[in-house]
This record gives C-alpha cells, sequence and structure tokens, in this order.
C-alpha cells in the first residue's frame, strides 16, 4: 500500500472517532486536500484513494495545476483557500468552485465585475485576534455580510478560519467555536442558513469537527511535510 492511501485510511479513521466522539455522522464532515507545493501525481493518487476536493493558496500554483486537474478522470472540486488578491481575482474566479478567503469590499467588488456565473463563497474570519492572519475581525463580520448579501453574482455558504497555531487544543477550540458562534449569530440576523463551517488542520481537526466543522482542510496529514515554511503562504 502507498504512503498517501496509507494516510488517507489513518486519517479517516481518526475523522471518524471525531465524529462518533461529537456525535456526529462522517458524512457532515467533508474532507479537502491542502494540495500547496505537492506535484499533481501525487494529488492524483489522493483523488484516487476517495477524496475529491482539493484546495489551493496561490493563484499562479492553482492556475499551473488547473488543466492537470480537469484532465483527470474524475477531476476534483477546485476551492481556493489562501489570500485572494484583487488584481488575480479575474485569473481564477470563473475556474474555482468555491472560494474560502473573502474578507474585504474589494474583493467582493472585483469578483462582482469579473464573475461570469454565480461563484459560492466562504466568509473568513480572523477569530485568533493575530494582527498576523487575514480575515475579518469578528465585530465587522454582520455589517460586512449586509453588504455581501447584495450582490447577485456570489452566495455565501458559510465561514472559514485559521485557528490560532498553537499546541493547546484549548486554544484551537475557542477559535472553532468563535466561528461557530458567529455563523448562528448571522443566520439568527438574516433569517438565511450559511451551513459550512470551513475549519481545522493537520493538527487540528479533531476539535473542530467537535465543534461543528463542515469542511477540514488538511495537507501533511496526508502528503507529508512540505519544502517550505508555511510563512511563505500566510503573512508572517
Ligand atoms: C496549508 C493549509 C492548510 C493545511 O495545513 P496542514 O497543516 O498541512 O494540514 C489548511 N488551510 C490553509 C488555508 C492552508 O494554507
Amino acid at each position: 500500500m502507498n504512503e498517501i492511501k496509507e494516510n488517507i485510511l489513518f486519517l479517516k479513521e481518526k475523522v471518524l472517532k471525531a465524529c462518533v466522539k461529537a456525535n456526529r455522522s462522517p458524512e457532515e464532515v467533508r474532507i479537502l486536500l491542502a494540495t500547496k507545493t505537492v506535484s499533481l501525481d501525487r494529488i492524483a493518487m489522493a483523488l484516487e484513494n476517495d477524496m475529491n476536493i482539493v484546495g489551493e493558496n496561490k493563484v499562479q500554483e492553482f492556475l499551473s495545476k488547473y488543466e492537470g486537474f480537469i484532465s483527470l478522470p474524475h477531476p476534483p472540486e477546485m476551492h481556493f483557500i489562501g489570500h485572494l488578491q484583487t488584481n488575480k481575482v479575474k485569473d481564477i474566479c470563473n475556474k474555482i468552485d468555491l472560494l474560502h478567503s473573502l474578507d474585504r469590499v474589494s474583493l467582493l467588488k472585483e469578483l462582482d465585475k469579473r464573475l461570469q456565473k454565480k461563484l459560492n463563497v466562504l466568509v473568513q474570519v480572523n477569530t485568533s485576534n493575530e494582527a498576523s492572519k487575514y480575515g475579518l475581525h469578528p465585530d465587522e463580520v454582520l455589517s460586512f455580510m449586509k453588504e455581501a448579501l447584495t450582490y447577485k453574482s456570489i452566495e455565501i455558504k458559510g465561514f472559514m478560519t485559521l485557528a490560532e497555531l498553537a499546541n493547546d487544543k484549548e486554544v484551537s477550540r475557542r477559535c472553532f467555536s468563535k466561528l461557530r458562534s458567529i455563523k448562528e449569530k448571522a443566520e439568527n440576523s438574516f433569517g438565511l442558513k450559511f451551513p459550512e463551517l470551513s475549519m481545522g488542520m493537520s493538527s487540528d481537526f479533531e476539535v473542530a469537527i467537535e465543534e461543528g466543522a463542515t469542511m477540514i482542510r488538511v495537507g501533511t496529514s496526508v502528503f507529508g511535510q512540505r519544502q517550505y515554511p508555511d510563512s511563505y503562504y500566510w503573512p508572517s
């Protein structure tokens, strides 16, 4: 059995355990493969093992893999999970299935200008209070959404966050539970459903599942350590 297949089986077992612990059905939790720095053939190997969502962080890297993704026998859902610069919106907005990082009005406007069909999006929230993280401050979310909901070109499906990177699971838990409470507040305020909670990575997906994640984003637990530090992908 190859290593990727083995990792996926192990991951699924852990997801199942977390679901059982949280009294949830594993069907409620989808697994997104965070595929930054991973070559197409290794991604294809994961997709052959019952995975079907890929997420890229950088526009250039997404574009370099795009033709490969759509040529696969079963093309994956393609998500964008990184910070999206306004001037790069036009390069990807009509190619992706879900944007996880809607976090400002200027991005909203540019998307509206460039989209040729409705795009599903998640509102990214900075739940950790770290200045280095992208995403809306929790207090700004409702007023941002009030504006975003007027744009017919986008469909808000839910929320995304990156938890504080800490070894303490309870610190991550606070971030995830904050995101869930923001979701509930938004649903009550607008009388709409925003079902998706994209939260949890290799190091903290179990607590994310306990706090209601509907999509976890995992890279290293499937593909192994990356050769670039995360600071290359995230602001520091
Ligand atoms: C890389 C990345 C992940 C996955 O991180 P791992 O620790 O490799 O599981 C999740 N979300 C985002 C936004 C990422 O950039």
